[in-house]
């Protein structure tokens, strides 16, 4: 990728692929897109810059925040499909777990060169997620935290990654270098995208916006205010109090939030994405050349389930499966070319143990 005929797609391309996959979330898509171009960017002008005009673009990690389900895993997923680049998930507790971190740190980079067969030089291009980054925030500043964990030592160990360092990695069954040790990978080029719920954090949001707006004429500003969607005016300074060491914070300078998901865009993921739960299931019928129908108010159940589960998109995928495992068992032996699902169906199904 690090020739000059390597074409970062333009933000506005990259919006434009996210929104076949992801519905709503305007602003991350925006926000994303602009960092993961500039992202991108960086790296070729750093690496292929013939000129020396001493202005080093700095990297630029992500954070976003917001409830769980709604599709923060999926838009870092999405991007990395968009530019062909290595894609890893991790889980910010398996550091707090493993009590030992700098194993971790490795196991990262090593599900990373394993996406790129072992080439460390594609895999430092690559995007790693790191989920439930709020699970590590300190507990002297985050009493809902129950975890008995440091989460300080933890973030010390993942800043090191975030900053950029050369990790000497062991390539478990790695085919192209058997006489090599370890692999080193150098993260400097390798973009974090940190996710997490953080709940609890409108606590510091509106504290802040509480006493900033004392004492002087802010009152147009205080009018606007979204008071059930205070997350989307969060700063790294909320990040801060939450429990997430100064450090981290900084080198997390492309923050952005995603809105929690109502009826309608739950709906709209069930049937709109190009991969949509419902064209799936379709298409499993359709290989078995059966049909299938959905009533209306089916899927207005299904929606309406998803959404007392609490667990955003997260619980669509779930409530169908259960609601459909039974049909998907017969239909491929029966001789009907057509199977409908009707309210009555989904709910029985529902209720099914
Ligand atoms: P998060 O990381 O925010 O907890 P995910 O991205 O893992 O949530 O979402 C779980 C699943 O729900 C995804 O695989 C996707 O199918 C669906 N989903 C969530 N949010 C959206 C969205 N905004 N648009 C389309 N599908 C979504």
């Amino acid at each position: 990728m690090a020739d000059k005929e390597f074409n970062v797609p333009k933000p506005k391309e990259i919006k434009a692929y996210l929104d076949q996959y992801v519905i709503g979330q305007e602003e991350a898509k925006k926000t994303l897109s602009v960092a993961v171009y500039n992202h991108y960017k960086r790296i070729i002008h750093n690496v292929i810059s013939d000129e020396d005009d001493g202005v080093e673009l700095e990297k630029s990690n992500i954070l976003m925040l917001g409830p769980t389900g709604t599709g923060k895993t999926l838009l870092a997923r999405t991007i990395a499909k968009m530019l062909y680049v290595p894609f890893t998930i991790v889980d910010a507790t398996v550091f707090t777990e493993a009590g030992y971190v700098g194993e971790d740190v490795e196991s990262i980079l090593s599900r990373l060169l394993q996406e790129t067969d072992y080439d460390p030089k594609t895999a430092e291009l690559g995007i790693v997620f790191i989920d439930e980054i709020d699970k590590v925030a300190r507990k002297s500043d985050n009493p809902s935290i129950t975890r008995d964990v440091s989460g300080e030592g933890v973030q010390q160990a993942m800043l090191k990654l975030l900053e950029g360092t050369v990790v000497n990695v062991p390539p478990y069954g790695g085919r192209k270098h058997p006489e090599q040790q370890f692999i080193q990978v150098d993260t400097r080029n390798i973009l974090f995208i940190c996710g997490g719920a953080f709940e609890g954090i409108e606590r510091h949001i509106a504290q802040r916006l509480n006493t900033h707006v004392i004492g002087f004429d802010t009152s147009d500003k205080t009018k606007k205010l979204d008071k059930d969607n205070l997350i989307r005016y969060v700063e790294a300074e909320d990040i801060r109090k939450y429990g997430l060491i100064p450090e981290i914070v900084g080198r997390l300078p492309v923050i952005t939030t995603l809105d929690p998901l109502d009826r309608k865009a739950l709906k709209r993921i069930l049937l709109e994405p190009k991969n949509a739960i419902i064209k799936q299931y379709s298409k499993l019928f359709e290989l078995d050349g059966i049909k299938l129908e959905i009533d209306p108010d089916a899927i207005d159940l299904i929606v309406e389930t998803a959404e007392k589960n609490r667990m955003g998109a997260r619980g669509l995928r779930a409530i169908c499966e259960k609601i459909m495992t039974d049909a998907m068992f017969r239909a491929p032996s029966s001789r009907r070319k057509t199977f409908r699902l009707t309210k009555e169906y989904a709910q029985q199904r529902l209720s099914a143990a």
